[in-house]
């Protein structure tokens, strides 16, 4: 564990219009572990994703949270030096940074229109092949990419991901995990309505909301290798991480999809 460094954590939510249990249990991890450290708790709303917006939501995110007693040191409505707590104010700082990757070649244009991807893994599906996208735009020239940008043409940002390397990170929970960048797609960072992806936004936010701990229910542990390089892309040091293991049904399936019995709402 890094003791030399200011204990920083942060619950993320993306409100989705009531709480789940399940997000409450992963924040209670994160408020407790900067508590017992001295440390700063910080509440970040993720809601970078237009299509899934709810209104009320963050308000009544923020209720509730203050209600079970878990009171964020920075985020809405308590301000802090490391804002806006709020993704979709922080696009001029995520436009800043994927400049930064394109002029340093770890990002890439991407004119592929939704046709192509589809028949692509249409393709991909039928030969039993592993899904993904075939890298076809890293080819285009700097004449071609600036012909297509001046013609209005739709397009997303990649990152271009290594070939053929190991990308290794340590989780506190689960030891050293290893992941092949062969298997690792070139993952959409900016999406065609130019808002970042939850994988771009959420790596420049927990490097620039200075977070020394990343704690966080272990359905994203797949997607850690994905901010592992861009962490080394944009040449910044990772955060420890810490994947949760879920709250389950008796089961073992992922805990009822009900609302009723999952939302902390009606426990309150
Ligand atoms: N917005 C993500 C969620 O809804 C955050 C995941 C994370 O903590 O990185 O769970």
């Amino acid at each position: 564990m890094k003791s030399t460094k200011n204990i920083r954590t942060r619950f993320a939510p993306s409100p989705t219009g009531y709480v789940h249990l399940g997000s409450v249990r992963t924040a209670l991890y994160n408020y407790l572990f900067a508590k017992q450290n001295n440390g700063t708790y910080i509440l970040r709303i993720e809601d970078t994703d237009q299509t899934r917006k709810v209104d009320g939501a963050v308000d009544n995110l923020v209720s509730v949270m203050d209600r079970l007693g878990m009171h964020h040191d920075e985020g809405p409505g308590q301000g802090g030096d490391n804002g806006p707590y709020y993704q979709s104010k922080r696009l001029d700082l995520y436009n800043n940074r994927i400049e930064q990757l394109l002029d340093t070649g770890h990002a890439y244009y991407c004119f592929c229109s939704p046709e192509r991807l589809t028949r692509l893994r249409e393709e991909q599906q039928a030969q039993n092949l592993p899904l993904g996208y075939d890298k076809h735009c890293r080819k285009l020239s700097a004449e071609t990419i600036q012909a297509k940008l001046k013609n209005g043409e739709d397009y997303v940002i990649r990152l271009r991901t290594p070939d053929s390397t190991k990308v290794v990170f340590t989780d506190l929970i689960r030891g050293k995990l290893e992941f092949d960048s062969d298997l690792i797609d070139d993952q959409v960072l900016i999406k065609s309505d130019g808002f970042p992806t939850y994988h771009f936004a959420n790596v420049v936010d927990d490097h620039d909301m200075k977070i020394s701990h990343v704690i966080r229910g272990e359905e994203w542990v797949t997607s850690t290798p994905k901010h592992v390089l861009l962490y080394q892309a944009f040449g910044w040091e990772t955060p420890t991480f810490a994947h949760l293991p879920l709250i389950l049904n008796p089961d073992r399936s992922k805990l009822s999809k009900r609302q009723g019995d999952v939302a902390v709402e009606d426990f309150l």
